[in-house]
């Protein structure tokens, strides 16, 4: 399956809500008027973008359609995948160019760290980056042994200490045996449930804390993982980590198993953290590295150049 198809696989039950009731709200309508408008605004917020960004769009469509002349509600439609593919657009690339880089990936608990990190190897991987992971969720060992069953189907290293060991030093022993082994990537998972918020964001600043002193002049992405089916809820996670932890990029996954997909927009455009992947599947390839455009595209349901 082309990496197209894949998304527009994935996104089908998003695809089924979003555009459906956009398409909707523009089929009933023959000219364009502020009831067109207000009927927009509401399907987008009906499809978990959130309401500030379906304001934003809408008011964006206002704007265009004024300095294009459109008259025919059909052709709103392009300009709103326009406006979409426009917000999501910009730093969605990986920042790994030094040797080691680090991508620390946090989240609350069940979101898909874990999985993301192993198929985020594999990626990794077959780019030709010789990847190590850090079992830094010793919460339980569970996690620990779970993390190296993706180790071992990506096939890359991973350092592991006991349950219960302090996460910041098996991160101190990732970084260093990075820099022995000649590592590109170090990808350290982390536990998402501890008793309470503070106690979380403390282990996470320990942990930033050692990557920055042993990592020092690399690249460092801090990446939040959210579950696109919680909507609304993954809008809430995203601003509370952003507050207290400086992430630089949000992986959403679980995007096959909802229609709430239309929060991506919301998250990229009210936190300006740019998605850098998209989860749409359990297996180690379902993991898209993000593209704004391809999104918007599967988002209306249209063709692309490539295979279908
Ligand atoms: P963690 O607690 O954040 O580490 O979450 P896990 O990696 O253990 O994942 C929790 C569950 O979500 C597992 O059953 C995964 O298979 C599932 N999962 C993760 N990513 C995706 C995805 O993109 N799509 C689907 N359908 N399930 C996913
Ligand atoms: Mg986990």
């Amino acid at each position: 399956m082309g990496i197209f198809s894949k998304i527009k696989d994935g996104l089908k039950k998003t695809r089924d809500s979003f555009a459906g009731k956009v398409e909707q709200v523009l089929r009933s309508f023959t000219k364009i008027d502020e009831e067109l408008f207000e009927e927009l605004e509401e399907s987008l917020i009906m499809s978990d973008v959130g309401m500030v960004t379906a304001e934003h769009i809408c008011d964006e469509l206002r704007r265009r359609i004024k300095e294009t002349g459109v008259t025919d509600a059909a052709e709103v439609r392009g300009l709103m995948k326009e406006i979409i593919a426009g917000m999501l657009d910009g730093g969605q690339e990986l920042n790994i160019r030094t040797k080691p880089s680090v991508i620390l990936v946090i989240g609350v608990n069940g979101v898909g760290k874990t999985t993301t990190i192993g198929k985020m190897a594999y990626d990794l991987t077959s780019r030709g980056k010789k990847v190590l992971l850090g079992a830094a969720d010793t919460f339980r060992a569970a996690a620990i042994d779970q993390l190296q069953i993706w180790a071992d189907r990506a096939g890359v290293d991973i350092i592991r200490h006991s349950e219960g060991s302090d996460p910041a030093a098996v991160v101190f022993d990732a970084l260093q045996a990075a820099k022995s082994r000649h590592a590109d990537v170090v990808i350290c998972d982390t536990a998402g449930r501890l008793h309470n918020k503070k106690n979380l964001m403390d282990e996470l600043s320990k942990i930033t804390r050692v990557i920055s002193r042993e990592a020092e002049g690399c690249d460092v992405e801090v990446l939040l993982v959210l579950d696109a089916t919680t909507g609304q809820n993954a809008l809430n996670q995203a601003r509370q980590f952003k507050e207290a932890a400086g992430i630089t990029g949000i992986v959403l996954t679980k995007l096959d198993g909802t229609a709430r997909g239309g929060v991506v927009i919301g998250i990229r455009e009210e936190l300006q953290v740019p998605i850098k992947y998209i989860g749409v599947g359990e297996k180690i390839d379902d993991l898209q590295p993000f593209d704004a455009q391809d999104f918007a595209n599967a988002l209306f349901d249209d063709e692309t150049g490539e295979n279908q």
